[in-house]
């Protein structure tokens, strides 16, 4: 190869890297813990949480004005604001302040509640009615395994199907995502976890195991990832595959097309769990019930169970930023001996939160870490069904891909 061709093509390298990095821009994702109550006790609950009538542990007026002090000063035009807990239709009227403040001082806003529907009551169904507030939910699967992971009585099972099914005939499935927490040693079968969300008009699983975070470490102390839950994985895209071909559905598994359009795509570049360089505490923040900044949900849990503190400031004295600079200094895959001879590299991502949560440490050889051998299983799982002969295969692709129909853009193609 001459000098001219080598120059070429190191930097078609360097564009096509650049094209894949992610840019921060301004804060544009704001989760908020307005309170630390819930009314459940899951035995794999991932934040910490204190019962419902415990005080203490929501926001008081003076952590409330500093967090909306926090939204004027960011002073952004675009802003998606994710209540989380605790349960946050405990604090409604903390929920209702925010809102209307944001309402007030932001051309465009957004909020997502993330609650365990288990108690709505009349003025929290009035909040979730409003067009730009959308419902994210759990769902374990199927209304035993829910039952069984998350409910401790028939009837509290009752009051959850029953306030899904009022949002669902009021607002249709748009309105709401259930997030499936699957523990590997009681999956569900790939079809009746389809039936389930079919049931409930929703397309779109995220398939993804109880995690290994905070307190859901201390229940499940068993290696999270298993060979069981692979095979589980591929059985239900099998079967999404199968069902989107012969009867018309939609099914996607939320993970597996983001990692398919990474991989075709120059453009999909922000979603927090699979972009690089990862930098934390840019456009997205974590303030939590006692106005502690965290770069994201995991790092407060980590915090939360005493394994490192990753707080990055508070919300009354600003962002932390040499302890951030510290964190963003591994941010990348770029230089790592693993990622660089690995051919996922420029779609891949890196995670520094879940290194520190499963090996208290961010210097293993990158092969070696659960992020990576997911994401090896993911990106070759992908390859496998780029590679497929089968129209049911191509017909899934490209509805998760959101591009038309392969055979139509050959057919169109040769002629
Ligand atoms: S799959 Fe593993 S080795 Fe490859 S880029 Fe991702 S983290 Fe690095």
């Amino acid at each position: 190869m001459n000098d001219k061709l080598a120059a070429l093509q190191r930097r078609a390298q360097s564009f096509r890297r650049a094209e894949r990095s992610y840019i921060p821009s301004e804060m544009s994702y704001l989760i908020l813990v307005p309170t630390l109550r819930c009314n459940l006790a899951c035995s794999y609950c991932q934040v910490s949480r204190v019962a419902e009538k415990a005080s203490g542990f929501d926001w008081n007026e003076e952590t409330l004005n500093a967090v909306l002090g926090f939204i004027q000063n960011s002073k952004v035009s675009r802003l998606k604001v994710e209540f989380q807990g605790g349960e946050p239709l405990l604090a409604l009227p903390l929920l209702q302040r925010v809102r209307d403040f944001c309402r007030s001082n932001i051309a465009e806003v957004e909020f997502v509640i993330c609650t365990n529907l288990q108690s709505v009551s009349q003025d929290s169904f009035e909040f979730l009615s409003h067009e730009d507030v959308t419902i994210s939910t759990s769902f374990d699967g199927t209304q035993d395994i829910h039952r069984k992971q998350r409910m401790s009585s028939d009837e509290e099972m009752q009051g959850f199907l029953g306030n899904v099914r009022r949002l669902l005939t009021k607002f249709g499935p748009n309105k709401l995502s259930a997030l499936p927490t699957l523990d590997p040693e009681c999956l569900p079968r790939a079809d009746e976890l389809l039936d389930s969300y079919l049931e409930w008009g929703m397309n779109s699983v995220f398939l993804r195991p109880v995690a290994n975070y905070g307190f859901a470490r201390k229940v499940h102390e068993a290696e999270i990832i298993s060979k069981d839950w692979y095979q589980f994985h591929r059985e239900v895209v099998d079967e999404m595959i199968q069902r989107n071909f012969q009867r018309g559905t939609c099914f996607e598994d939320y993970y597996l097309s983001l990692c398919l359009r990474r991989m075709l795509r120059s453009d999909i570049n922000g979603h927090v769990d699979l972009r690089n360089p990862n930098l934390l505490g840019k456009d997205y923040i974590v303030i939590d019930y006692d106005g502690t900044f965290y770069p994201t949900d995991e790092a407060r849990m980590l915090t939360r169970t005493g394994q490192i503190d990753l707080s990055i400031g508070h919300v009354s004295g600003g962002i932390d930023q040499s302890k951030l600079n510290t964190l963003n200094a591994n941010s990348s895959n770029f230089g790592d001996p693993d990622c660089d001879s690995c051919r996922h590299q420029v779609y891949c991502g890196r995670d520094v939160i879940d290194d520190l949560s499963r090996y208290s440490r961010i210097d293993l050889p990158r092969s070696e870490t659960e992020f990576c051998k997911r994401h090896k299983y993911m990106f070759g799982l992908v390859e496998d069904l780029l590679q497929s002969p089968a129209p049911a295969v191509h017909h899934s692709l490209a509805l998760w891909a959101g591009i038309p129909e392969w055979d139509s853009v050959l057919s169109k193609a040769v002629q």
